[in-house]
């Protein structure tokens, strides 16, 4: 029974530490370069913010119809990528065809838009948008 007990919160407590790890870290020194990851078209009218639940350094910012990550502050841990259920998030270096201008969109939109660190409810008709190509002109600053 303790042996079950151990298997269970074993894989728990070691989570935990690395987060607290990374949250001790120093900002990245000037020479480190990181993959950051990139939020792409198909959050556009869907932001359902799964993904920042998992963000442990805190990157995502949003605007009224979308969410950025902030190349700065990514650490390439790729806790979020699994977690969007729009499939809306790629390492930079892993973008869809046509999809990679919104590597410039969100360093541009991180500077302007607010930090988002906790989940929010998804906009109301997301399920009815997720999966809609061809969104970007309906992204709204
Ligand atoms: S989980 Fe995906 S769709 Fe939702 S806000 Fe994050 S990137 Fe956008
Ligand atoms: S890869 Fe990690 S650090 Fe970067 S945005 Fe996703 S959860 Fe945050």
């Amino acid at each position: 029974m303790v042996g079950r007990v151990q298997q269970v919160f074993y894989p728990l407590s070691l989570s935990a530490k690395i987060l607290a790890r990374i949250h001790t870290l120093p900002p990245k020194p000037f020479w480190v370069i990181i993959m950051a990851f990139v939020v792409t078209e198909n959050c556009i009218k869907c932001k359902f913010t799964d993904c920042v639940d998992v963000c442990p350094v805190d990157c995502f910012h949003q605007g009224p119809n979308f969410l950025v990550i902030d190349p700065d502050e990514c650490i390439d841990c790729t806790l979020c990528e699994p977690e969007c259920p729009a499939n809306a998030i790629f390492a930079e270096d892993e973008l869809p065809e046509g999809q990679e201008h919104f590597i410039q969109l969100n360093a541009e939109l991180a500077k302007e838009w607010p930090l988002i660190t906790e989940v929010q409810s998804p906009l109301p008709d997301a399920d009815d948008w997720n999966g809609k190509e061809g969104k970007l002109d309906l992204l709204e600053r």
